[in-house]
């Protein structure tokens, strides 16, 4: 999995040196949320706006389609660069006009 990877540990010292990338991050409500929650659960709520927004070769209002914050994982999306295909293109290599698959999918920081 790219995030257990020496290729995850790359991409996150380049997101942390990104002045655009590293700006994200949660507020006490959205922490509050994580703790509320449980990781599992979290992940899960991330995985399905993934599956919903991100997978699809061409999803609907691609380049808007995380909102930049009322959710722990929107601002994790952006802060991963997992918001839109373009950025998953730039960041992760993942050619754009093609459903994610499921090993894709599952490398994602995210997911
Ligand atoms: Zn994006």
């Amino acid at each position: 999995m790219l995030k257990e990877s020496e290729n995850w540990t790359r991409l996150k010292k380049r997101l942390a040196e990104s002045k655009f990338r590293s700006r994200f991050e949660l507020n006490q409500a959205m922490v509050n949320y994580c703790r509320d929650r449980g990781e599992e659960v979290i992940r899960q709520h991330c995985m399905k706006f993934v599956r919903q927004r991100l997978a699809p070769a061409y999803p609907e209002n691609d380049g808007k389609q995380t909102p930049w914050n009322g959710h722990p994982c929107f601002v994790a999306q952006h802060a991963t660069a997992c918001c839109c295909r373009h950025c998953l293109r730039k960041w992760h290599r993942i050619p754009e006009g093609r459903a994610l698959s499921s090993r894709k999918f599952s490398m994602l920081p995210i997911s």
